[in-house]
């Protein structure tokens, strides 16, 4: 009885450091935005683009001042609005309504107490004015950022301007991806119940992929992840970890790193994404390769590895300078460990789903670069998918699926972690 109290002691401790993890990644920002209650959360309650290719005005509406910057992005161009939260409250349809030098829009909640609009701009454009006016005569407050056409070589150099300044979405210290440590590398905590990460993919301002009946990809998987997670506490064997409880985006690298710090014994990421052929259907277990094991793992990976961009995030490629034997040989390891509990996906998703017709494939996402924990990523169907999308809307359906996924996790831990503790 002691040892359960410790463990779920430890449980609540593992809680408590993602949560300050959250905090931390909030304390990067530049604006200090102290927690606001629902009610006090100003609303966007419209939003439109208009001009045309030589002059290009992005307006929101809101229900009170906020305070906003913006800066453009390259590679692909995009114009990054930033404010303290905002409770997006606009038509659906409306980001797809492109014009002038904006090709699309989106929004959401990027980190805690934070809110941000992407633009992306068809051709390099620079921000002209960016500003806010405060409600009068019966009209609602107003965003209002000016874009201008511009050529390449200036795009260029406002922006290695504004990047030696400190500015939100640039990488701190605390982003870049730490050495990779062999000691480390040795696998789950010993004398503790081994610890779940589930990770629902996108959140916040990165949507995911949209069914046709506009279900979004970044709410089947939370709901779906949280099913996961009570069909995985059941037991009482192991602590499980959410990389995301709420509707925010979490950088990729974040994710995976989440895993890492907390010597997580799997990860597993979780999608439902959408192609461009209406008859693709079916779950997939995606495991990591550098080498794709077909096209559409590959373009589901380019896809997947997108969201930070997505998000305007302004990341440098993951540095991997690390090339030891030893790590090599716990990549190896790790490589193994992940295809094993691919394996037993497929085989108990099997009995109780219908899955693709190649279930268990491989590409390089960067969610599952960890080098020491065992990742998979599972892709519950397609929201292109007429059928797909009834399934994963329905809670039963996670319910089923989440069991059996449960089930696969028993399998492969229970094994490793019996010889591991010896
Ligand atoms: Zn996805």
């Amino acid at each position: 009885m002691k040892q359960a109290k410790n463990w779920s002691g430890l449980g609540r401790a593992a809680r408590l450091a993602a949560f300050s993890f959250l905090a931390a990644l909030s304390a990067m920002g530049g604006v200090a935005a102290p927690p606001l209650s629902a009610a006090e959360v100003p609303v966007a309650q419209d939003a439109r683009v208009a001009g045309d290719a030589k002059r290009t005005r992005f307006v929101a509406d809101l229900t009170a001042a906020v305070p906003v910057r913006a800066f453009t992005l390259a590679d692909p161009y995009r114009v990054i609005i930033d404010m303290p939260e905002v409770r997006f409250d606009v038509p659906p349809e409306r980001g797809e309504e492109g014009r002038g030098l904006v090709s699309a829009f989106r929004y959401g909640l990027f980190a805690p107490g934070k809110s941000r609009v992407v633009l992306d701009a068809v051709s390099p454009v620079i921000v002209d004015r960016a500003f806010v006016l405060p409600p009068q005569d019966g009209q609602p407050a107003r965003l209002v950022v000016d874009l201008l056409s511009t050529d390449e070589n200036t795009f260029r150099q406002r922006l290695a301007m504004a990047s030696a300044g400190p500015r939100w979405g640039k990488p701190a210290e605390a982003e870049k991806a730490p050495p990779i440590e062999v000691e480390q590398a040795v696998g789950p905590r010993e004398g503790v119940r081994p610890l779940v990460v589930i990770d629902p993919g996108h959140g916040g301002i990165d949507g995911g992929a949209v069914g046709p009946s506009g279900t979004l990809e970044k709410d089947i998987v939370l709901a779906f992840s949280r099913k996961l997670k009570e069909a995985l506490e059941k037991e009482g064997r192991y602590d499980v970890l959410l990389t995301r409880d709420q509707d925010i985006y979490v950088p990729l690298g974040e994710r995976m790193r989440m895993a890492r710090e907390k010597r997580a014994a799997l990860f597993v990421s979780v999608h439902a994404d959408s192609f461009s052929e209406d008859d693709v259907h079916g779950a997939t277990i995606y495991t990591l390769s550098e080498r794709a094991s077909d096209a559409e793992a590959a373009a589901l990976a380019a896809k997947e590895n997108r969201s930070d961009i997505v998000a305007g995030l302004d990341l440098p490629e993951d540095s991997d300078a690390v090339a030891s034997i030893l790590v090599d040989l716990v990549r190896r390891e790790t490589k193994n460990l992940s295809v094993l509990a691919a394996k037993y996906m497929v085989e108990e998703l099997g009995e109780a789903v219908r899955l693709n017709k190649n279930p268990h494939r491989f590409a390089g996402f960067k969610v599952l670069k960890a080098p020491d924990v065992p990742s998979v990523l599972l892709e519950l169907g397609y929201l292109s998918n007429g059928e797909d999308e009834r399934k994963l809307t329905s809670p039963e359906w996670h319910e089923k699926v989440a069991n059996a996924v449960a089930a696969a996790k028993h399998r492969f831990l229970s094994p490793q972690f019996a010889e591991r503790l010896r």
